[in-house]
């Protein structure tokens, strides 16, 4: 088997005295999207943010990430940017006043502090992907819609040309029809062959588009395997997917 883009080994995490993760284990290979579903509270953006690096001042975490098979114990969020690793985080943190591609070009700016100058290529492709960016390129990104604007995020991350792309929850607070269009996205996003790591409360979907899924309750890996065959498992269908 290929090295692992990503892989996670008994990570814990903890904000203060309160352990939110209890030794979680996960493993992405190149080109999969793989999703982690469960309720709310369950730690999902807490592991996210813990693998990127990124955990607020409270959070202390514990255990192996490791990126295309190097360790990143003790390596700072930016250092985890340039070595191929993106989050777009729920709460999509863009840049309100200033233009679409303003913000997008700011994805790319450790490349171009890093010295690259062709940019230009990924933006194409970002535009090529969301032909809607494109459309709004001189728009400030304040005045997008939610589906514009989880575009932005996702395009502005894909700027940075990541090997793997986090994302939590880019279905949260989007109109039924823009969710179909953003896991369409998502999918695409795979043929362009980079690997996705999805954290969803919209189980449905995202079994749907996944290669390989993990439910996440309470701090805890709960059950894993393939996508479909959770989709099939009839606790996850009691628990997360309703009556169908
Ligand atoms: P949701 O789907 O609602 O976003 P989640 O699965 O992403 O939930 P987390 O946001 O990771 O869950 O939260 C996991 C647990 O950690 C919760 O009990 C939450 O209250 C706690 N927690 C999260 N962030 C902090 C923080 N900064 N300080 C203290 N506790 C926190």
């Amino acid at each position: 088997m290929s090295t692992p883009i990503l892989e996670v080994r008994d990570l814990h995490v903890g904000y203060g005295k309160v352990e939110a993760l209890h030794g979680a284990s996960l493993t992405v290979a190149p080109g999969q999207i793989v999703t982690v579903i469960g309720p709310n509270g369950a730690g999902k953006s807490t592991m996210l943010n813990a693998i990127a690096g990124a955990l607020p001042a409270a959070g202390a975490a514990r255990g192996q990430v490791m990126l295309n098979g190097s360790d990143l114990t003790g390596v700072a969020i930016e250092s985890r940017v340039a070595r191929g690793m993106c989050l777009v985080p729920e709460k999509r943190e863009l840049f309100a006043t200033m233009t679409v591609e303003d913000n997008l070009q700011l994805g790319s700016y450790r490349r171009y502090k890093a010295g690259e100058r062709n940019y230009g290529d990924q933006l194409d492709e970002v535009y090529r992907l969301f032909p809607r960016l494109k459309e709004r390129r001189k728009q400030d990104a304040g005045t997008l819609s939610g589906g514009e604007r989880q575009m932005l995020a996702v395009g502005r991350a894909l700027m940075a040309k990541p090997r793997l792309l986090m994302l939590d929850e880019p279905s949260l607070g989007l109109a039924p029809l823009i969710v179909k269009e953003i896991f369409h996205i998502i999918v695409s996003l795979k043929e362009t062959g980079v690997a996705i790591l999805l954290v969803e409360q919209n189980a449905r979907a995202a079994l749907q588009v996944a290669d390989y899924a993990y439910v996440l309750e309470t701090g805890d890996i709960a059950l894993e395997g393939p996508a479909e065959q959770l989709a099939n498992d009839p606790k996850v269908i009691d628990t997360y997917l309703g009556l169908t």
